[in-house]
């Protein structure tokens, strides 16, 4: 065995033989030095497992596939583009929502020039990054004032640490969210130097429980979406008109964390009881918060907005500073607002709500086009179908609702479903796909018509690499 490490090749002898090879030749040479190292320390310990019986398997010419395949594979940037097959359209893991063309295009203007970022055109003097949005989120939702900043979570933050910072916020019990990733309203509450007072039970909260709480101490009656979870049954909940009778009976703010918020009426689509932030605003909320990267369609943000006094505080606070907005967002944000001057264009043109929208006719059209790619993708070795199915908006949104649709079914001789949705992730792109039921789906919501041949082609890759 001692005898077989003298067979491996040198670094060196390695190295002239990847600077040949398409792909690897055009790496950093460091790095691709580093990845020889490790691969061959991995075939020192593969030598000490028995694995290599012949000097032969070591050669620089023997190794090379596999070589090739392990330099490839670790070189990539770690940040990678995937197709989500999931039917998820705010899929929070797969980077939620996708920007619109222009949205895409006013990043690349923004970060490749200078810009007018903080800087009045009109004085020729500092001005403020929040003037670009501002105006155009006043003209959307009929607020008197807005600001914009990293997400929501710190949207949240910011409102509660400017207006009940030492004092009490009223919050239902209801009302007590955890989104996931560790955002809970009673701990960010905790954060911002605001106490929660909380009021009614789980399923009931009525107006007297919320008037019964206010006090000296009172500073904000709150309101937060319920995002990922309904309760049903014997349920009460106070309306947004009952508590802004008792904020203005008391002269208390009533504050509302929207979660995904929406510009777009989907009440059309089925997607009913979700009221949009114009009505929310009508209905007199004083301050609503709403993640711009949810059913908004643009780039993560936290959007606020409501009544001027209330806004100009948080837009003091120092605090404001440190979760501020950078400029690609704003550049972004910007775009994808004015798709909203015009409703129909938004649907048409913002990914997310045209995702949500999709017809069942279009919806059937593009599985059957997948279906037909895979099929000719994995020839004999699949058995590909159709069959009714549902995705879901995904984002804490709409947690109840699914949104009917048709999938592709695959089922490869020989292969579990799990390890076929295992070897996609491997692919060039990974595919993110779905099991339900024991079964394989792709949902094809989610897939761009120009990624269908992708998906196709990675369930390909996938299938080589198991069978091989
Ligand atoms: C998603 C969500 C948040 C957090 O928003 P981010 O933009 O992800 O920071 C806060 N509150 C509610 C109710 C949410 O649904």
């Amino acid at each position: 065995m001692s005898n077989l490490f003298r067979h491996l090749p040198s670094v060196d002898e390695v190295l002239s033989v990847l600077g040949r090879i398409e792909g690897i030749s055009e790496l950093p040479r460091p790095l691709v030095k580093n990845l020889v190292n490790e691969f061959l320390d991995i075939c020192r310990e593969e030598i000490r497992a028995g694995a290599f019986t012949e000097a032969g398997q070591l050669s620089a010419k023997a190794l090379s596939p596999r070589l090739t395949a392990y330099v490839r594979s670790k070189a990539r940037p770690h940040f990678r583009r995937v197709l989500n097959a999931t039917g998820v359209v705010i899929h929070t893991n797969l980077g939620r929502s996708l920007l619109a063309k222009s949205a895409i295009d006013a990043v690349a203007e923004a970060c490749g020039h200078y810009s007018n970022c903080e800087f009045d055109l009109s004085t020729g003097k500092r001005g403020s990054r929040y003037s670009h949005v501002e105006k155009i989120l006043c003209d959307i939702t009929g607020a008197e004032a807005a600001l914009v900043v990293n997400n929501n979570a710190a949207a949240v933050f910011i409102m509660l640490e400017t207006l009940a910072r030492g004092r009490e916020v009223i919050v239902s019990r209801g009302q007590l969210v955890e989104i996931g990733g560790s955002f809970r309203i009673p701990d960010v509450m905790v954060k911002s130097g605001a106490r929660l007072r909380e009021v009614g039970a789980t399923n009931r909260t009525h107006v007297h429980d919320y008037e019964n709480a206010i006090g000296d101490e009172t500073a904000a009656l709150m309101r937060v979406h319920t995002s990922n979870f309904r309760v049903v049954g014997f349920t009460k909940e106070v309306s947004l008109a009952e508590m802004r009778v008792l904020g203005d009976r008391y002269g208390l703010p009533v504050i509302e964390d929207l979660g995904s918020g929406t510009l777009y009426s989907l009440a059309g689509e089925g997607l009913l009881g979700e009221p949009t932030v114009q009505q929310v605003v009508a209905q007199g909320a004083d301050v609503v918060s709403f993640s711009g990267d949810k059913v908004l369609g643009g780039p993560q943000a936290g959007v606020i907005v409501g009544r001027r006094e209330y806004i100009d505080r948080i837009k003091k606070n120092p605090i404001n500073r440190a979760v501020r907005i950078d400029k690609m967002t704003l550049a972004a944000l910007e775009a994808t607002l004015r798709l909203y001057l015009d409703m129909d264009e938004a649907r048409r043109k913002v990914p997310t709500l045209n995702m949500i929208t999709a017809s069942p006719e279009a919806l059937k059209s593009k599985a059957r086009r997948l279906a037909e790619a895979v099929r000719e993708s994995l020839g004999e070795r699949a058995e590909v179908g159709m069959k009714k199915g549902f995705s879901r908006v995904g984002g804490g949104s709409f947690p109840e609702y699914d949104l009917p649709g048709t999938m592709v079914t695959v089922s490869v001789r020989g292969i579990p479903p799990e390890a076929l949705r295992g070897a996609l992730l491997d692919t060039d792109p990974p595919l993110v796909a779905r099991i339900e039921d024991d079964e394989f789906l792709l949902d094809p919501r989610t897939l761009g018509s120009s990624e269908l041949k992708l998906a196709a082609h990675a369930l390909k890759q996938a299938v080589d690499a198991l069978t091989k």
